[in-house]
């Protein structure tokens, strides 16, 4: 089961367009120019925030133990102060729009039957004017940062479900973020 391309391989019309310029143009932070990548990847996902403020993985996929009981972690969380941009990873569609008492509230793109979901967001998007069935560009800002739903402090939980419904390692997908940032400066 293939990704869709990787980011590299689209022009520029087809990725539609950049909504979070002033994000990525920002210099990286210090913590996001050391994010390791695991073995094996295939990237094709942009790091979904803005880079500047970005202040590193602080869980990754796979089991961990967490108020002593054992589960499995769905996704990827990034540490980020309250209110930073949450960028889509990739052009695509919004298809859900939501509150968990787990995730809190939530953002959902289908990206060719890919879909990655952003977690513990600081409001309702739905009051910035983001909309269930709206297109979004790669790196179009959908949200902010937040602590909402199971969460101790703000960070943003990113999720990636393959097309055959099962979450997969986001990091094994996802660009660095330096690696974001070339690519995207390559655009312009
Ligand atoms: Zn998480």
């Amino acid at each position: 089961m293939s990704a869709p391309l990787p980011f590299n391989s689209y022009t520029r019309r087809q990725v539609l367009y950049f909504g979070a310029a002033t994000a990525l143009f920002a210099p990286l932070s210090a913590q996001a120019r050391v994010v390791h990548a695991p073995a094996g990847r295939t990237p094709w996902l942009l790091f979904p925030l803005d880079l500047s403020k970005f202040r590193g993985v602080t869980s990754v996929f796979g089991p961990r133990v967490l108020g002593g009981s054992r589960e499995t972690h769905k996704g990827a969380d990034f540490s980020a102060p309250n209110y930073t941009a949450v960028l889509a990873a990739r052009e695509g569609k919004v298809v859900r729009i939501g509150y968990g008492r787990r995730s809190g509230w939530y953002v959902k793109l289908d990206h060719r039957r890919w879909k990655s979901v952003y977690c513990h967001l600081i409001a309702d998007p739905r009051k910035s004017g983001l909309k269930e069935g709206q297109n979004v560009g790669a790196l179009q800002q959908i949200a902010r940062v937040g602590s909402t739903g199971r969460s101790t402090g703000p960070h943003l939980h990113f999720g990636l479900r393959n097309p055959d419904d099962h979450f997969v390692d986001p990091l094994k997908h996802l660009y660095t973020p330096a690696e974001t940032l070339r690519l995207t400066r390559s655009y312009r």
